[in-house]
């Protein structure tokens, strides 16, 4: 078993609730929400950085995402959205492999970065 907890979720070793699933990636929701709706995108291949994404598979990555952010913000009836990578250990990364936190975003909220 990997011990990369989203490689794990990937796998359906690790339980979490799916939003969205394409051959290239999938969108769970995170497990620690800043928001209600706070969803996860990861490619589904364990890359740890943004850079190191493949340019055929960062582009499957991103057409997840360019699904997911108006499909959240549809589902929590939200007016925006803050789409972020944690690139790297020092910006706040957690996990290593990349994922993008969709987070829903309301008029004088404070669940941004
Ligand atoms: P990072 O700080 O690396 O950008 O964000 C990691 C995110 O992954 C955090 O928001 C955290 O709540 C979420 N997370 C960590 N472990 C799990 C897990 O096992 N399941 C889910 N659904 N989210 C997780
Ligand atoms: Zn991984």
């Amino acid at each position: 078993m990997t011990d990369c907890v989203f490689c794990a979720i990937v796998e359906g070793d690790v339980p979490s609730d799916t939003v969205h699933e394409t051959d290239d990636a999938l969108a769970f929701l995170d497990a620690n929400p800043l928001a209600k709706g706070h969803t996860l995108v990861v490619p589904k291949a364990h890359h740890e950085r943004l850079g190191d994404v493949p340019p055929e598979e960062a582009e499957g990555f991103y057409a997840a995402l360019h699904e997911v952010v108006p499909a959240v913000e549809a589902a929590v009836d939200a007016p925006a959205t803050t789409v972020a990578v944690n690139n790297g250990e020092p910006a706040g990364q957690e996990v290593p492999h990349v994922h993008a936190h969709v987070i829903p975003r309301f008029p004088d909220d404070s669940a941004g970065p």
